[in-house]
């Protein structure tokens, strides 16, 4: 649908939450193009960042090449500089938060510039399904000529699962407990987990 025709009653901000691999990005694309949000995905944010060759850039690749978090810092100030500079009738974050510290300063950010967290969104996914997308997108890029991520290979992908456990995990119990959280099951087509979102981002708006 054109999204000039299918757009939000209200601002709405929609965290999706989900282990690598689980579509979070896919899925935010499509929101995007089909809503109008604006999609802040840390992960990009950082790959932009590290292709700048900055000295951010710099220390932050090997961390993500190994499938390590990034610094609490750095990514809530790449976060916070978004939030303060860009307009939009809603926010996707996609990637982010990945910590309780950083779920923490996107709350204190949102009541800074005046907005709410409207609903976190689970995208449920079986660690197997997660190994195969993964290593199933490295195939694609590498025979399409395209630039594989540093990341996307078994040894870092075991290593991201390892510290989304770990870190992120908890923040499902964290938003559940605020009233916050729904969840998606992530493992059908493309457009029906697509549809699932939707629904809950408009509802969320009534
Ligand atoms: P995926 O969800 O497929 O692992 P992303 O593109 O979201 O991919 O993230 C890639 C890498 O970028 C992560 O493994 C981590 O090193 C870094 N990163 C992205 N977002 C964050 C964050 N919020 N906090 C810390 N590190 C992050």
């Amino acid at each position: 649908m054109d999204g000039a025709t299918d757009s939000l009653t209200r601002t709405v901000n929609v965290i999706l939450l989900g282990p690598p691999g689980a579509g979070k990005g896919t899925q935010a694309e499509i929101l995007v193009k089909d809503l109008g949000m604006v999609q802040l995905s840390t992960g990009d944010m950082l790959r932009e960042a590290k292709d700048s060759g900055t000295e951010m850039g710099k220390r932050v690749a090997e961390v993500m090449a190994r499938g390590e978090l990034v610094t609490d810092e750095i990514v809530i100030g790449l976060i916070e500089e978004k939030l303060t500079s860009v307009k939009a009738n809603g926010f996707i974050f996609d990637g982010f938060p990945r910590t309780l510290a950083q779920a923490d300063a996107l709350n204190a950010l949102l009541e800074k510039t005046g907005q709410t967290l409207d609903v976190v969104i689970e995208l449920q996914v079986n660690d197997e399904i997660l190994v195969e997308r993964i290593v199933g997108r490295a195939e694609q890029a590498k025979a399409a000529g395209k630039p594989v991520r540093a990341d996307d290979n078994e040894e870092s992908l075991k290593f991201r699962l390892m510290e989304y456990y770990k870190k992120t995990a908890p923040l499902i119990g964290y938003y559940h407990a605020k009233g916050n959280l729904q969840h998606v099951d992530a493992m059908g087509a493309i457009d029906s987990i697509a549809g699932d979102l939707s629904a809950i981002v408009k509802t969320a708006t009534a």
